[in-house]
């Protein structure tokens, strides 16, 4: 029996090179490995201030962008086209502790970087929830691996504490503990900060789009800070200069990384070598991912079909689960 995978991503706009390097690429390696289940979680989406009308294209422009990267069609649904997800994230309420919950990072980040733009912005009680709904994705699947970015870790942590609460209450080991996984690269920071990871909720210029024009990816890399002025290490490299030995080793330049890593250790690296080549790296990727994906949104019509009946054949998985939870917690089956 092949072991389970399961991984979500946001329709919230397009997708950076956080995102892939940190999540997706794992995604499209484990394919061959082991049963996939990866979804563009819609009502995650809906946790943060969203717009009603955009949402339902945003899920879609998600799906060509994961297909185009090498994710296959039929392991992919979408969130809501499996509402037991949501069933599940409100049995699973009443095994998460209150405390835990409130202890979450994410949390604190994403509602404090609304707020501190705006002091009365709205933070919605399912921002808060968000975790114990992931948990219900990732378990409704009884998923061994997860592969996430490391900003994730707490979550799965949660998501393990979840499940064994439900074990210990059922007096049954259902749900195996799942475990992270991550890629070589499980934090790409920002090219504008590297003090703080690439992210869509800080602004423009923090992420640098997968399916970017070459032009602006050229313009983001030239101007990525290289000295934050943080206090380090003698000999330490900066941040900023990880971050761009990490990209360009990320997006398969092994050959040009090396040569540069050694002039760094040399002492005569000249950052504008290291951006010109990581610059060059990414432009050749995404110049690829989006010929892909351009081929693919011709077939728009039929692409989308193949997901509805994807989420169809992985929704009756969960509906499993989820009748087998029903009964081993007194609630009713139909
Ligand atoms: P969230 O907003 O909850 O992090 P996203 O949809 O933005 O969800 O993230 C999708 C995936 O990308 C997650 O696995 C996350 O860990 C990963 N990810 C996001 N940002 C980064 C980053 N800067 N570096 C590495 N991985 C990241």
């Amino acid at each position: 029996m092949k072991k389970t995978v399961l991984s979500c991503i946001q329709p919230t706009g397009e997708m950076h090179y956080g995102n892939y390097f940190g999540a997706v690429k794992n995604w499209v390696d484990l394919q061959e490995q082991y049963d996939c289940f990866y979804g563009v979680v819609d009502y995650h989406a809906m946790t943060m201030p969203y717009n009603t009308k955009k949402l339902r294209q945003d899920s879609w422009d998600l799906i060509f962008n994961l297909l185009a990267v090498g994710v296959k069609a039929e392991n992919l649904f979408i969130q809501s086209l499996v509402p037991e997800h949501v069933e599940l994230g409100w049995i699973f309420n009443n095994f998460a502790s209150y405390g835990r919950v409130q202890k979450m990072t994410q949390f604190k980040d994403k509602s404090k970087d609304s707020s501190s733009k705006n002091k009365d912005k709205f933070i919605s009680v399912g921002l808060f929830d968000y975790p114990v709904l992931q948990a219900a994705d990732i378990l409704i699947y009884r998923a061994d691996f997860v592969p996430v970015g490391k900003d994730q870790d707490q979550h799965l942590e949660l998501t393990r504490e979840i499940a064994s609460r439900f074990n210990n209450q059922v007096g049954k080991e259902y749900f195996v503990l799942p475990e992270t996984l991550h890629t070589e690269t499980p934090k790409i920071l920002s090219p504008a900060d590297p003090t703080r990871k690439m992210s869509k909720s800080a602004g423009e210029k923090h992420w640098i789009s997968v399916f970017g024009e070459e032009n602006r990816i050229r313009k983001q890399i030239r101007s990525a800070v290289t000295d934050t002025g943080e206090p380090k290490e003698e000999n330490e490299m900066s941040a900023g200069l990880v971050n761009l030995f990490t990209l360009l080793k990320a997006a398969g330049n092994d050959s040009i990384h090396a040569a540069l890593m050694q002039s760094y250790k040399n002492g005569d690296l000249r950052y504008s070598d290291l951006k010109d080549a990581t610059a060059d790296a990414l432009v050749n990727l995404s110049n690829n991912f989006r010929e892909k994906r351009a081929e693919l949104v011709a077939n728009k019509k039929e692409i989308k079909g193949q997901i509805k009946q994807s989420s169809k054949a992985i929704r009756a998985r969960a509906q499993q689960t989820l009748k087998e939870v029903k009964e081993l917690t007194g609630l009713m089956n139909v």
